[in-house]
C-alpha cells in the first residue's frame, strides 16, 4: 500500500491525462475512461475523511477534547497559549484549526504525541510549519524518522518538520494555563513511546492509544515495541492517578470515567491471565485462540482488533517477555 503522504503528488501526477484528453472531442466511452482515471486519482484516504466533522467538547475550563477521525485530541488552551495533544491526519487541520478557533484558543503552540501512529501524528507536518513545537517520547521521534509498517499498512519517513523537536525519556511537566500538565511515558505498552498526558488541576486524563474504550479489542502494535503487559500495567498507573471525578480521554471511543478504566483493566488481566497460563500448561497459539479467552469482550463484528489478533498479540508479549 502507497504512504500516505505520496497521496497528493501523486494526485497531481494522475490528474494531467485527464486534463489533456478534455481538451479534445471524446467519445462516451473515452469519457468513461477518462473519469475513472479521475475516480482513481481521489486518494482514498482524502476521499475518506471529506466528510469527516472535527467536534469540539470543553472538559473543564481552558480544556478540551476534540473527535474527528483517527485518535482523539485533547486542547490545552488560556493565556499561555494552546497546547493540542494529537493530530488525527493531515487532511483535517484545517478543521481542527477552526474547532481550536472556536474554543475561543489562539493558535497551537505546542503538540504532544502520544504516540508516533499515524492516526495520531499525520497532522504534524502542518502544525510543525505553521511554528507548533512538537513534543513526544524519544522513541516516537525514531520512529517516525525510519517510518515502518502499521497493521500491515506502510507509513513513510516524516520530514523533519514533521518531528518532534523537543523529546524526553520519562516524562516532562507544563506550567501553563493556571494548570500543571503532566507529560509521562508508559514503557513498552501499546507501542515503546507511549505517554499520558494528566492535568493536575483540571483532573482530566488523556491515555493515548493505552486505553480503546468500547470500540475494539486492545492493539497492541508488537512490531513497534508494544507489550501486553506494558500495556496492563500502564492502566494501573493510570488508575492510581485519577479518582471518580477524573474525565478521561481514551485514545478512541467516547469519553470514559475511572470505573470504565478499570473495567478495561480488569478485562485486560483476565485475558493476559487466561492466555499465559494456558501457554505454561503447553498450548499452542492456535490452541489458545480456539479457546477464545477474549469472548465475552468481543462484541464488535467491526472492531479494528477481534479476539484472534489481540490473543496473538498477547502471546506475542509473553514470548517478548520471557526472552
Ligand atoms: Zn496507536
Amino acid at each position: 500500500m502507497k504512504p500516505y503522504r505520496f497521496a497528493l503528488p501523486l494526485l497531481a501526477l494522475m490528474s494531467v491525462p485527464v486534463v489533456l484528453t478534455g481538451c479534445t472531442d471524446l467519445s462516451a466511452q473515452e469519457k468513461a475512461k477518462a473519469e475513472k482515471q479521475e475516480e482513481k486519482a481521489v486518494d482514498p484516504m482524502e476521499a475518506r475523511l471529506a466528510p469527516v466533522q472535527v467536534k469540539a467538547e470543553e472538559l473543564a475550563p481552558g480544556v478540551a477534547v476534540l473527535f474527528g477521525a483517527g485518535g482523539n485530541m485533547g486542547v490545552s488552551h488560556g493565556e499561555d497559549g494552546t497546547v493540542l495533544i494529537d493530530d488525527q491526519f493531515a487532511p483535517l487541520t484545517g478543521k481542527i484549526q477552526t474547532a481550536i478557533a472556536d474554543l475561543g484558543a489562539t493558535p497551537v503552540k505546542f503538540l504532544i504525541n502520544t504516540h508516533w501512529h499515524h492516526d495520531h501524528s499525520g497532522g504534524n507536518e502542518n502544525f510543525g510549519k505553521e511554528g507548533a513545537v512538537i513534543m513526544a517520547h524519544e522513541n516516537v521521534r525514531v520512529r517516525m524518522a525510519k517510518g515502518s509498517t502499521v497493521a500491515g499498512r506502510e507509513v513513510a519517513p516524516a520530514p523533519a518538520i514533521a518531528q518532534p523537536v523537543l523529546t524526553y525519556k520519562d516524562g516532562v511537566k507544563l506550567h501553563l494555563n493556571g494548570d500543571t500538565v503532566h507529560i509521562r511515558h508508559m514503557p513498552a505498552a501499546h507501542t515503546d513511546g507511549d505517554s499520558i498526558v494528566y492535568w493536575e488541576k483540571a483532573n482530566v486524563l488523556h491515555m493515548g492509544d493505552l486505553y480503546f474504550n468500547k470500540v475494539t479489542l486492545p492493539f497492541i502494535d508488537i512490531n513497534s515495541g508494544g507489550n501486553a503487559v506494558g500495556m496492563l500495567e500502564a492502566a494501573n498507573i493510570a488508575l492510581d492517578m485519577t479518582n471518580d471525578d477524573t474525565k478521561v480521554i481514551p485514545g478512541h471511543g467516547p469519553m470514559a470515567t475511572k470505573a470504565d478504566l478499570m473495567a478495561y483493566r480488569d478485562m485486560l488481566a483476565e485475558v493476559i491471565d487466561a492466555v499465559s497460563v494456558a501457554r505454561d500448561a503447553g498450548k499452542s497459539l492456535t490452541e489458545i485462540q480456539a479457546m477464545k479467552p477474549a469472548a465475552a469482550y468481543d462484541t464488535n463484528p467491526n472492531a479494528f482488533i477481534k479476539g484472534g489478533a489481540f490473543v496473538e498479540a498477547i502471546w506475542k508479549s509473553l514470548e517478548n517477555s520471557a526472552k
